[in-house]
């Protein structure tokens, strides 16, 4: 960790979104170690090796209609060529014998193309009698094939090394006859909470107390990104417990993340812990929610450090850990974080100097998409986080917003 970590100034001004975003990517680096798994095992998981095809993608030159496989020497520039129909190819079941002068097959989708056949017509423009089929003029030679390798030629890269498999994926592996992949191991992560005042589920609340919920948000993100959890519980502000948490968890974990205990002033042990054990900076971000944020690292594993405001802790999860914990992964590249604009149909008051993220619901009326705050927004109000959609992003130097302003929108989820 660099010298930005020991002994680091209190910080006098707020840190921006971004600059502290590329700080963590650029500190943060790919974990070695890999396996060999089945093709539906590699599903969330992330090539560690380029796949490269060992066949070509289709393996035979095929019809891309059903229709005729015809010789384009044999059709006429004028009028309709008359062919003697000598057989059928299916796919999977070709026709064995040559496609000879003056004759044509007829053909399925999919089915490998006839010798002596270039050509594909298809069934729609042609007119049958018997055991002749005529074909109009007009047919372009070599029309409606899929050659062979034209998707994927032999010995090219399909997938390349950092490639996050989705279906999509999977579905070309399965296409090259592959049976297994190479993949980057999971992350490890640790993570548990921090507060007196939190009490885990399955027992009744004691006065002040609140349930954790911050760890559930965490067990739900982690376990999407395809991590290795290591859920180590509610751990009280006290000094000898959170001690012995943060060293199991840095000797266990790639990655370590805590909620709870890093606001300046607190009364709680945890800034202090963090600060003693490792290379840790506090950041006070130009964010709302989750001001708060402490990064950096405890022996060999890097750590955030997120703020124990339920809501902040997603937001601070989507903006900053999230990448950082794809780079880890050995993601490459990393996705681009898709923001569009949409009209917004409420006021929003804001004062410039903070990038906010509000919790937003996306509304669509006939064609017209827009956005407007999905409730409370209080930092920690999940409520209104389990009722949105959406993030509205209104950035740093940006002030209030009236109805039917354009505002940047980021979604919670797509097609993946
Ligand atoms: P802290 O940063 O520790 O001062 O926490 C800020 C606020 O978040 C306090 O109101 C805490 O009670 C609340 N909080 C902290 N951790 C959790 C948690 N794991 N689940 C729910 N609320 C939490
Ligand atoms: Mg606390």
């Amino acid at each position: 960790m660099p010298e930005l970590f020991s002994g680091a100034p209190e910080q006098r001004t707020l840190l921006g979104v971004a600059d502290a975003r590329n700080m963590i990517l650029d500190r943060v680096t790919p974990v070695a170690g890999w396996e060999r798994v089945a093709v539906r095992a590699a599903l969330g998981r992330v090539l560690a090796r380029d796949v490269i095809a060992p066949c070509n993608v289709p393996a035979h030159d095929n019809s891309a209609m059903d229709g005729y496989a015809v010789r384009a020497v044999d059709l006429a520039a004028d009028g309709d060529a008359p062919l003697e129909v000598v057989g059928t190819a299916f796919a999977g079941r070709p026709f064995s014998g040559i496609v000879g002068a003056g004759q044509a097959v007829r053909i399925m989708t999919g089915a490998a193309i006839p010798q002596g056949a270039d050509t594909i017509v298809v069934q729609e423009v042609t007119r049958r009698d018997q055991d002749r089929v005529f074909v109009p003029p007009g047919q372009r030679p070599g029309q409606n094939l899929r050659c062979a390798g034209e998707d994927l030629a032999l010995g090219s890269v399909a997938l390349a090394a950092g490639t996050r498999c989705g279906p999509a994926e999977l579905g070309l592996v399965a296409s090259l006859g592959i049976a297994e992949v190479v993949v980057q191991r999971r992350l490890r992560v640790a993570f548990f909470s921090t507060g007196d005042e939190i009490a885990s589920i399955g027992r009744p609340l004691a006065p002040g107390e609140v349930y954790d919920s911050n760890r559930y948000t965490l067990y739900g993100a982690l376990t999407r990104l395809g991590c290795e959890l290591l859920d180590m519980g509610v751990v009280p502000d006290d000094p000898a417990a959170l001690e012995t948490a943060f060293r199991d968890a840095s000797l266990a974990a790639d990655v370590v993340i805590t909620s709870g205990g890093v606001s300046v002033g607190e009364a709680d042990f945890v800034r202090d812990l963090m600060r003693r054990l490792g290379e840790v900076a506090f950041w006070k971000l130009a964010i709302k929610p989750g001001r708060p944020m402490a990064f950096g690292r405890i022996g060999n594993a890097v750590l955030f450090g997120l703020p124990g405001n339920p809501v902040a802790v997603l937001v601070t999860f989507y903006q900053f850990v999230q990448d950082a914990l794809l780079r880890m992964m050995g993601v490459t590249p990393l996705p681009v974080a898709e923001r569009f604009e949409l009209p917004c149909d409420a006021a929003i008051r804001k004062q410039p100097g903070r990038c906010e993220f509000l919790r937003g619901r996306l509304v669509r009326d006939g064609g017209r998409l827009s956005v407007v705050p999905a409730g409370a927004q209080g930092s920690g109000v999940l409520r209104s986080m389990a009722e949105a959609d959406c993030f509205i992003v209104l950035p740093e130097d940006s002030g209030s917003v009236s109805p039917g302003d354009r505002v940047q929108v980021q979604v919670f989820s797509g097609l993946t």
